[in-house]
């Protein structure tokens, strides 16, 4: 191959980041400083929400919500398999179970009939997973929290900048997780974010990223005076992180607008191909296609077509092999079969590259290449 190989997925990185990092490295702060208040700001406003609290990856901003929203030892979330492992080890960390419910096919977010079947005595959180960046139905969702009193914690690592029924990520649950690892809408590298309208809960999320401290010096305490009220960690986003989120935050307008533009060429060129399945945006919905998944007609031919993109230079991905396909889940009594939709999506997919960065020329090179390796494989 004469070509660069592309990626699935990865970061535009501007001089104007590079300026808002170098900055920041020259300043008084390196870690906790004005600009970490900055990006919260900016965050809050940009999503619509009332808090923004950020974090050390998105793993932590789960990690933070599910301690914000109460949960513990005993009780359980309910979410699916279709995601990254930290959506569900966040919540064993804390010493709750969970239950792993299947997909709709279209989206393969989060099935609102399995969820109402799969509510029990100890159901504390409900995480539905933004897949690919198309919001899940929350609307759907919601009716079953409210009606049974439980708490809404979306996993929006894909979906910063996406919305439903008009309203924004970061407004659809009672608290959002969102992750800035290079490959996500915005990055610091590795940070995240937890998004929420209650003061309560990010007051919350505050405390557990910084060692369960509270700052509240009585009148006659002396200035070394702090208090740990809480068991936390060092989840702490340094001011020079903050500093590139703050800047990658003011070009997500352009990169949706970017990835919109690819997905929609590609949903347009690859329509003719009848061995894969295309991926779908709801009427409602308003994706920030974090991902372009297709999938394969026969799975059996996955892996074949998989491998011959890859050595034509497309370095696609699978997302996700289920959660409790996983050996650790297994151990804990978790098997196949559990989540079939989920299951069926994942033997079928196949992520396209997809990121702003890419030029016109990168996506006729993916379009082209696609048709060539369905026809020698599928
Ligand atoms: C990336 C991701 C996470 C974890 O985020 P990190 O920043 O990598 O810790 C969690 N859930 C989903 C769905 C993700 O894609």
């Amino acid at each position: 191959m004469s070509e660069a190989r592309l990626p699935y997925g990865r970061q535009s990185i501007s001089r104007a980041d590079v300026e808002a990092v170098a900055e920041a490295l020259a300043g008084d702060f390196l870690t906790t400083g004005p600009t970490v208040e900055r990006f919260e700001r900016a965050l809050a406003e940009c999503c619509g929400a009332g808090h923004a609290v950020v974090v050390s990856s998105g793993t932590a901003a789960l990690h933070a919500a599910y301690y914000a929203a109460g949960l513990g030892p005993g009780d359980e979330i309910v979410t699916t398999p279709l995601t990254f492992v930290a959506t569900a080890s966040a919540a064993l960390h804390l010493g709750a179970t969970v239950r792993f419910v299947d997909v709709e096919p279209d989206t393969g977010t989060l099935d609102p009939a399995a969820l109402a079947g799969a509510v029990g005595e100890r159901t504390r959180l409900v995480v539905p997973i933004d897949y690919a960046g198309h919001p899940a139905d929350y609307d759907a969702i919601r009716a079953i929290t409210d009606e049974r009193g439980l708490t809404l914690v979306a996993d929006a690592a894909h979906s910063l900048g996406a919305s439903y029924r008009g309203r924004p990520v970061g407004t659809l649950a009672d608290l959002s997780a969102t992750s800035f690892h290079p490959v996500k809408p915005v990055t610091t590298c590795e940070g995240g974010a937890v998004l929420t309208g209650k003061a309560e809960h990010a007051e919350r999320a505050r405390r557990f990223r910084n060692h369960g401290i509270v700052r509240q010096r009585p009148p006659d305490s002396p200035y070394w005076f702090y208090e740990v009220e809480d068991l936390g960690f060092n989840y702490r986003l340094s001011d020079v992180q903050s500093a590139l989120g703050l800047s990658q935050l003011g070009r997500l307008e352009e990169f949706l607008a970017r990835r919109r533009a690819i997905a929609g060429r590609y949903l347009e060129a690859l329509a003719d191909l009848p061995q894969i399945i295309l991926p779908v945006e709801r009427p409602e919905a308003r994706s920030g296609w974090h991902l372009f998944v297709v999938q394969v007609s026969d799975p059996t031919r996955r892996r074949a077509f998989f491998e011959h993109l890859r050595d034509h230079g497309l370095l696609v991905q699978v997302h996700y092999i289920p959660v409790h396909h996983h050996p650790y889940f297994r151990r804990l009594g978790l098997e196949p079969g559990l989540c079939p939709v989920a299951e069926e999506r994942f033997a079928r997919s196949v992520s396209l590259p997809l990121f702003p960065a890419m030029t016109d020329d990168d996506v006729d090179r993916v379009i082209d290449q696609v048709h060539r390796s369905a026809a020698a494989t599928l």
